[in-house]
């Protein structure tokens, strides 16, 4: 029985909200001078690079909380067990390529990639995730920043983007994606290659244990190691078990018996996935965007699991990233935890919290304030927070017993902290 295509309305939802919230900051910036707008408040890439720093360096990125990391743990635990579902609803940079595709297939100017070079080309990816892991673990700066087409275009190419690298990236994004399929998102972006590796999770927990182990065990592993081991491993497991990711819960799944063999579902599959010649989508690349069942004529042929329960991986999502906000507005890392105090002065030292320090907005400005702090005599450490502009201050009680004229003081501190 044949059922009428309706389009995925589920994931243009998600993909209009998004794009909704963007525009929205982007006019009240543009109406209110005194608004910051974040373009990164809910970047799950971003809060993992964050969270390596911090287990890395002890500090947070730039100007990363734990409600990115929080997001950011939240999305890579949906990637190991259902799949890229960032990818497939919310990454505004995976919605433009896929603009940018339905423009070339009206124009009809597609070329598909030929095998041969799309299995070095996807090298590409795993190539920028480990500079750019390895960049920001070992600096606490967001490396990806220099080049990231979505930050360069939202912050007006802000001061931390170097304008040659993201106007490249912003021609290979658009470019790219009009001639080729998805072509950022299969070939270069290297959120896209952390998924991946977690969609092998068994062999990353394995690769995890062995590098934690090692260094318990008294050897010091410089973290270049670990990276590339990573690295490697996940590109020649998506080269090698490019169709068969397992563990896969949730996958894509076609009846034989009622299937007619339209081939619709290839063609809407943004992926380029043989969905017509597959009993179930086990490939890499399969974010369970859900466009192929809505393409399918045929009644209980294309299905999730066997069952028509196409909108599971978009309530999925949405489970995910209530519980990320919920972690993320329950548990707070500090940006810096810094103490210069010697243990008998931090032992006595009383701490004071001050807010609303508005120029304590990331890595470097807290940096920046502790520095300032040193040179004054009577305090022994700072935490920063850079989400609530909030500083805790370790300091002397004997030389400061007035804790407003303290305050206030310590609120002063921030002018001329200022990147
Ligand atoms: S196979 Fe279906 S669910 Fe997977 S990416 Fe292609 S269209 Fe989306
Ligand atoms: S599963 Fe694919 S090929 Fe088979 S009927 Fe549905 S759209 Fe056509």
């Amino acid at each position: 029985m044949k059922i009428k295509y309706k389009g995925n309305l589920l994931k243009l939802a998600y993909q209009s909200v998004v794009f909704a919230l963007l525009f929205f900051m982007l006019i009240r910036f543009w109406l209110d001078k005194s608004y910051t707008p974040d373009f990164e408040a809910y970047c799950p890439f971003g809060g993992l690079q964050a969270l390596g720093s911090f287990l890395n360096l002890g500090s947070l990125s730039c100007s990363m909380t734990t409600m990115q990391i929080m997001m950011g743990l939240m999305l890579l635990l949906a990637a190991a067990l259902f799949s890229k579902l960032f990818c497939a609803y919310i990454c505004p940079l995976g919605t433009i390529s896929e603009l940018t595709g339905k423009i070339a297939d009206k124009l009809r100017i597609r070329v598909k990639i030929n095998e041969s070079v799309d299995g070095p080309l996807r090298a590409v990816k795993y190539m920028l995730l480990f500079a750019t892991l390895y960049f920001t673990l070992t600096s606490s700066e967001l490396f990806c920043r220099k080049f990231d087409p979505y930050y360069a275009a939202m912050t007006g190419f802000g001061s931390d983007v170097v304008v040659f690298y993201a106007l490249i990236a912003i021609v290979i994004l658009l470019a790219g994606s009009l001639i080729f399929r998805l072509f950022w998102c299969r070939y270069l972006c290297p959120f896209g290659a952390l998924t991946n590796i977690f969609r092998y999770f068994w062999w990353f927990a394995g690769l995890s244990v062995i590098y934690v182990a090692l260094n318990a065990a008294g050897l010091k592993i410089p973290l270049v190691y670990p990276l590339l081991a990573y690295a490697v491993s996940g590109y020649v497991l998506e080269i090698l078990r490019m169709n068969r990711v397992s563990p896969s819960p949730v996958r894509i799944t076609r009846n034989e018996d009622t299937c007619t063999s339209c081939n619709l579902c290839t063609s809407n599959c943004p992926q380029e996935i043989s969905v017509a010649e597959m009993k179930e989508v086990r490939h890499i690349d399969c974010n369970l965007c859900g466009d192929c069942l809505h393409a399918c004529p045929e009644k209980d042929t294309l299905q999730i699991n066997r069952r028509n329960i196409r909108w599971l991986p978009g309530a999925l999502l949405a489970a995910m990233i209530i519980a990320g906000l919920i972690l993320g507005s329950v548990f707070e890392l500090p940006t810096i935890n810094v103490k210069w105090g010697t243990e008998e002065q931090l032992s006595q030292a009383k701490t004071i919290e001050v807010e609303g320090l508005n120029n304590v907005k990331c890595y470097g400005t807290s940096v920046m304030y502790s520095d300032r702090l040193k040179e004054i005599e009577g305090f022994y450490g700072v935490s920063t927070y850079v989400g609530k502009h909030t500083v805790k201050v370790l300091y002397d009680g004997t030389l400061y017993n007035d804790e407003s004229a303290l305050k206030e003081m310590l609120f002063r501190l921030q002018s001329g902290v200022e990147e």
